[in-house]
């Protein structure tokens, strides 16, 4: 009778026991486990934290009673493995609970003792407040406190899926979220654009996502919590925090034995699992494993491979039927609030990493038919060589079928199939479930089209770094489209009259065409080499990709939407009568000013009593549709977000009873426009006037007034472009380079006047800005401006809000006096 022993009792340990005992009936098979649980799903502990898993047994997948009873297979829970003596064929163990050591020998031996994470060595780090998560232990404790209501700020440290799912389930006990990221992107698997969704969607949540910094040390904190101080002089004060900064293997055990460990202290096997030891099998979180792309080893510590690791390895440990394990290459996927992201085989990091020949194309598909309702934008990546065309990876994102299709896409990796292949794969397909051609098959057919020479590409990053006076951006949207947001410098020439405008084309420079996702800059960029012009690259991703990579996502600015999340919905005015008739319309895609002229002219055209749903995937839309419906005197039914959509309800007044109009108040709202000293000043002696007779005051930033409000240093790491970075530099760094309207000369007009100023004891321009903040003036930033004048909020001084039309619109209502400066 054979006898296995198992080190390790969760995913590849309890795979491999389970399979050995389906091969061998006659087995005695032993699982020594030196926590108190075996099998358990540690993928679900976030989701028990934050409450979407609500009975902690469901986590409990097998009891070692249970697996005897079932299986047949003892399973010693409590008892550690301290050593092994390969050539005794035994290994030596400690009972945790009675501390009594015993030898155990074997014929077959299997390590699966996978991985625990990382704790860094900081000052402060022994903190109780400061905790990992990998066990149900490790799960109760925090649990409990957060249960117990003692955490109101939490801080995550390190963005990547533990640490993102965490800060979206401690954001679901109502928690606020800090997560604070050494590098400049979460989720450091996936290449930067793709990861800048997910930044997106967790400042949507009102998680605020620190990106580049660190914890330099930890001391304590106000009623048991945790100060935390990071490498860029900020602290974030927290009453919980989570380290989620990566996973070491658990091999110190074997370090004496002779077995193999790689750099970082991983077993290393043959294909068949096998160590460099007799006898001796290892699987799971602590191996080292093929990278099938790269074919160099690497540690890839997840679930699935680890699960049919031990099953393979189980399978060559009793020998009858011999499996090789042919290497993971990474297939992932994880919830980040409402977002999926998923990815599979090789990244543009990993290609340029290991030197991987390799293009690649974005595209933002509907996950099914356009037309049948709920469909919904992803973004895939899809990754491909260019010499044997050979599919090297993918990277997904999206609030529905991403999933599929990086299952599918994975296949074909395994599958060594071509993007060829991708456009022949046969899906199944009716409207609610895809399209005649699915994302998958489109695909394909971008990346055919570029590799059979029909178009030439380029990515977001190649305009950042391109030289304006050489290249011509080219949108090809309608009007209507652009004015939800151009890029800085580009021309319009839509699609449809291109061929009529061909002479506004530059021949002598590279021509990059864009439109919002790609669709129609391709066909435009083969009307232009149909016609000679031979410089002409399609932007892969389109304006959509480009924006929400060059976009800084901050939580702050999008405050409203998290309070949305939390069915908080402010200002609310309801009848009870439902309105005569609700007509539906979508306006996602369209950013701000858009779906408030949308709203509008829809809006126009309804009789008293009937409303109006809307949908747009602006979230400034949260609050700039209920300040419209207020100042036009209509009703708002509902307001909410889900999954990235804002949906506003608003019944037409008139009929029902009318909500009373905003009675015209005393407030003062000015708009400054001009980046002028002086006029800066009058606008902000009147607002320290009207604030000190008790008046509320609105400024609203536009186009050159920002200047005003601009920090006076450069404000590092923005990621502009070289057109946004030239307007930067153009334009005054903030007040105190403003210049005067008249009698400038060259800058020294405005330092007399400021001398003048000083002379007559008048505060200077910033002490009344400092002053007119203070006195609690509301100063708004114009969001339209600063996208198309590339400003940033982070370029901006404290206290300023940023906000659309809307926001000002309806301060005026309450105003009696409106200046425009
Ligand atoms: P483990 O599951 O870590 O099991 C190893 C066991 O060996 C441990 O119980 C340990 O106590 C025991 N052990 C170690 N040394 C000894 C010794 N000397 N003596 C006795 N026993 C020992 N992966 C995914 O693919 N998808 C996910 O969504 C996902 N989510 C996750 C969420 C969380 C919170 C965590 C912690 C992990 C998640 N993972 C996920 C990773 C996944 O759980 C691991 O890849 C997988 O569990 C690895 O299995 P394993 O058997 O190699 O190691």
């Amino acid at each position: 009778m054979a006898k296995y022993l198992i080190v390790g009792g969760v995913a590849a340990g309890m795979s491999a026991a389970a399979r050995l005992r389906r091969l061998d009936e006659t087995a005695e098979i032993i699982v020594f486990e030196r926590g108190e649980y075996v099998s358990y799903a540690n993928c679900g502990l976030p989701y028990y934290i934050g409450d979407e898993i609500k009975e902690r047994e469901r986590l409990i997948v097998q009891t070692p009673e249970a697996f005897k009873e079932l299986m047949g297979v003892e399973v010693r829970t409590g008892n550690e493995v301290l050593a092994l003596r390969p050539e005794a064929k035994s290994i030596k163990v400690k009972d945790l609970l009675t501390g009594r050591e015993y030898d155990e020998a074997y014929d077959k031996l299997l390590l699966a003792p996978g991985g625990s994470p990382v704790k860094p060595t900081l000052p402060g780090s022994d903190h109780p407040a400061i905790h990992t998560l990998w066990t149900i232990p490790d799960t109760d404790k925090i649990r409990a406190m957060v249960d117990e209501g003692k955490v109101k700020t939490a801080l995550v440290v390190g963005a990547g899926f533990i640490g993102l799912e965490m800060a979206e389930n401690l954001h679901a006990r109502g928690i606020k979220v800090t997560v604070v990221e050494m590098a400049n992107q979460a989720m450091n698997v996936v290449d930067y654009e793709i990861a800048a969704m997910v930044h997106r969607e967790v400042a949507i949540h009102g998680v605020d996502l620190q990106l580049e910094d660190g914890v330099s040390e930890f001391t304590p904190g106000a009623n048991g919590g945790v100060i935390a101080r990071l490498t860029s002089g900020k602290s974030v004060e927290a009453d919980l925090v989570l380290l989620s900064i990566g996973v070491k293997p658990n091999t110190a055990f074997i370090a004496d034995s002779g077995i193999e460990l790689g750099k970082r202290g991983h077993i290393l096997v043959d294909d068949s699992l096998r160590t460099n030891q007799q006898d001796i099998f290892a699987a799971g979180d602590a191996i080292e494993v093929m990278h099938p792309l790269t074919q160099k080893k690497t540690a890839i510590p997840l679930a699935g491979p680890a699960n049919k690791q031990g099953r393979i390895a189980a399978d060559n440990m009793h020998g009858a039927m011999p499996h090789t394990y042919k290497g993971t290459m990474g297939t992932a996927i994880a919830k980040v609030f409402d977002l999926t992201i998923g990815m599979t085989g090789a990244s543009e990091k990993l290609c340029l990493a290991h030197e991987i020949p390799f293009d690649s194309v974005i595209i933002h598909p509907n996950d099914f038919a356009g037309y049948y309702p709920g469909a919904m934008k992803m973004c895939l990546k899809l990754l491909f060589s260019p010499d044997t065309r050979r599919v090297l990876g993918a990277q997904g994102t999206g609030y529905s079928g991403v999933d599929k299709r990086i299952d599918v896409i994975a296949t074909a990796i395994k599958g060594n199939m071509t993007v060829d292949d991708l456009t022949e794969i046969e899906h199944a397909y009716a409207p609610p479930y895809s399209s005649a051609k699915d994302p998958v098959n489109m695909a394909g057919f971008a990346a055919q089209n570029i590799l059979d020479g029909l178009v030439k590409t380029v990515k977001w990053t190649d305009i950042d770094s391109a030289d304006p006076s050489e290249v011509f951006l080219l949108d090809v949207r309608t009007p209507a489209e652009c004015a939800t947001g151009m890029m800085p410098g580009a021309v319009n020439v839509p699609l449809a009259n291109l061929r009529q405008r061909l002479d506004e084309i530059p021949r002598d420079k590279k021509i990059i065409l864009y439109c919002r996702v790609g669709l129609l800059s391709y066909p435009a960029s083969r009307v232009l080499t149909a016609n000679g012009f031979e410089n002409a690259f399609n932007l892969s991703g389109g304006y959509e990709t480009w924006h929400v990579a060059t976009t800084r996502h901050k939580a702050s600015e999008t405050a409203t939407v998290q309070q949305t999340e939390q069915k908080v919905i402010p200002m609310m005015q309801t009848t009870s009568e439902a309105p005569t008739k609700i007509v539906e319309v979508n306006a996602c895609g369209l950013q701000c000013p858009g779906p408030v002229m949308r709203l509008k002219k829809e809006m126009d055209v309804l009789l008293p009593g009937e409303a109006l749903s809307i949908t747009a995937s602006d979230p400034g839309f949260y609050s700039d549709a209920p300040a419209w419906a207020r100042s036009t005197g209509n009703l708002v039914r509902e307001i909410s977000v889900q999954k990235g959509i804002v949906k506003a309800v608003i019944e037409k007044a008139g009929q029902l009873p009318q909500a009373a109009p905003a009675a015209a108040g005393n407030d003062k709202t000015i708009i400054v426009f001009s980046g002028n000293l002086d006029k800066v000043i009058a606008a902000f002696i009147i607002a320290n006037g009207a604030l000190s007779m008790g008046r509320k005051v609105t400024l609203f930033f536009t186009f050159w007034g920002l200047n005003a409000l601009r920090k006076p240093g450069k404000v590092k790491g923005l990621r502009k472009n070289i057109i946004e970075k030239a307007f930067g530099w153009m334009m005054p760094h903030g007040s105190r380079k403003l210049p005067l309207s008249n009698m400038s000369m060259g800058g020294m007009g405005g330092k007399m006047i400021r001398g003048i100023m000083q002379h007559h004891n008048v505060p200077a321009l910033e002490d009344m800005m400092a002053m007119a903040i203070e006195g609690g003036a509301n100063l708004v930033a114009c969001q339209m401006s600063m996208d198309l004048m590339g400003i940033r909020k982070e370029e901006l001084i404290d206290g300023v809000q940023i906000g659309g039309v809307a926001a000002y619109l309806e301060a005026s209502e309450h105003s009696d006096n409106n200046l425009f400066i």
